[in-house]
């Protein structure tokens, strides 16, 4: 499908803009959704007005984190291409990655006199202390045998850790034994090419050992993870596109399919200002919303509720741009109840002139349920925004 569908696009000067709410989707609390108990007229007439549905983020069934929910919305099977875990976590700090990198989570913990981990986590030290001794580790360990080395804080006990190099490899074994009252292991290559990228890790530790006091006495190394070199959308869909996103790790998934990430403000209004300024740039717009998520891992269902009628009252901000393909859906849903990501699928608002309009009432999950978009992959729903802004040509003769 990939193959096929990068063969029939085209430039064209029409504007495709996908809104992303994070974790938009929920199940009912006292018999309502948070978007069925949101008042929200303006998402409501557009869905009156033209079209929804639902989408698997991944397949039924499937708990996606946002870094595969992301990707199908991108148009990336999130089957095909895996971000690995270091990746993630690298992007999240805020660290751009490049195509020579190895990333990889890092933990600082404490071993005792024979070497035997007593605590993974250091006892869970201070985000203060670890700054510290990240900055340590920068001061003193620069590069490891020509490969340059990048070491950046993360919350409490966890770091990033980027190799950066010629032929590096991310097929090594994990340093982390996973218990405590293990010794840490040694770093192996899984395959013959990997040798030299395990010898800088396990230099890198034993540098690290110098540098470090109990109870943050030693680093665990797990989830290497090359950059994953996906073609960019310029390429594969010849769009010029541009994210708008407030969070680290969601301006580096956007990075990573080569879109320009535009400087923009912490609040939603900033984000809608980002994307008048630059409307006539670009022909794609992602425009991250992530608070949704966040307020749904708490179990806020009130204030989930709440952001949702703020987004909808911004609505009309939005509009006055005149996409020419408008979409509204999420990169998964995280219901309020659940305090989690969930396997539901996410109900899509999908807006063009080209439409056959459906019976939908207003712009929730079980008006969607029955929308003439069906229930469909995430991953289909890009095709979709291009087929609408006629950036695709015939297939076949
Ligand atoms: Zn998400």
């Amino acid at each position: 499908m990939e193959t096929v569908l990068d063969k029939l696009t085209q430039k064209n000067d029409k504007k495709l803009l996908l809104l992303v709410i994070d974790g938009i989707g929920g199940v009912p609390y006292r018999g309502k959704t948070e978007l069925e108990a949101a008042y929200t007229p303006n998402m409501d007439r557009l869905a009156k007005s033209y079209i929804t549905g639902v989408a698997d983020p991944v397949a039924p069934g499937i708990t996606p984190g946002s870094g595969p929910g992301h990707l199908a919305l991108f148009g990336y099977d999130p089957l095909r291409y895996e971000i690995g875990r270091g990746i993630l976590e690298a992007l999240g700090v805020g660290l751009e990655v490049t195509p020579k990198d190895v990333a990889v989570r890092g933990n600082f913990a404490t071993i005792d006199d024979n070497g035997i981990i007593i605590d993974r986590r250091a006892g869970r030290i201070s985000t203060d202390l670890n700054r510290q001794l990240c900055t340590r580790i920068q001061q003193e360990i620069k590069t490891i045998d020509g490969v340059e080395i990048i070491v950046k804080p993360g919350k409490e006990h966890r770091f990033v850790l980027i190799l950066r190099g010629d032929k590096l490899s991310d097929k090594v074994t994990e340093t982390d034994p996973q218990k405590e009252g293990n010794p840490p292991l040694r770093c192996e290559p899984l395959v013959p090419e990997a040798t030299h990228t395990a010898e800088v890790v396990n230099k890198f530790v034993n540098a690290t050992r110098k540098l470090l006091n109990p109870p943050a006495n030693f680093v665990l190394l797990r989830g290497f993870a090359k950059h994953p070199q996906l073609k960019s959308m310029q390429e594969r869909f010849k769009l010029t596109p541009a994210g708008i996103a407030t969070y680290p790790m969601y301006k580096g998934l956007a990075r990573l399919v080569g879109m320009d990430i535009l400087e923009t403000g912490p609040e939603l209004e900033d984000e809608i200002e980002t994307l008048r300024k630059n409307w006539d740039n670009y022909d794609f717009f992602y425009f991250h919303i992530k608070r949704t998520d966040s307020l749904g891992e708490d179990g806020n269902w009130e204030a989930k509720v709440e952001l949702i009628e703020k987004i909808d009252k911004l609505l009309p901000d939005i509009l006055d741009l005149h996409p020419d393909v408008l979409v509204i859906t999420g990169d998964h849903s995280t219901p309020a109840i659940l305090k989690a990501h969930s396997w539901h699928p996410v109900p899509v608002l999908f807006v063009s002139p080209y439409v056959i309009p459906d019976k939908s009432e207003a712009f929730n999950e079980r008006e969607c349920m029955h929308g003439g978009l069906g229930r469909i992959r995430l991953l289909d729903l890009l095709p979709l925004m291009l087929a609408h802004g006629l950036k695709l040509k015939k297939y076949g003769a």
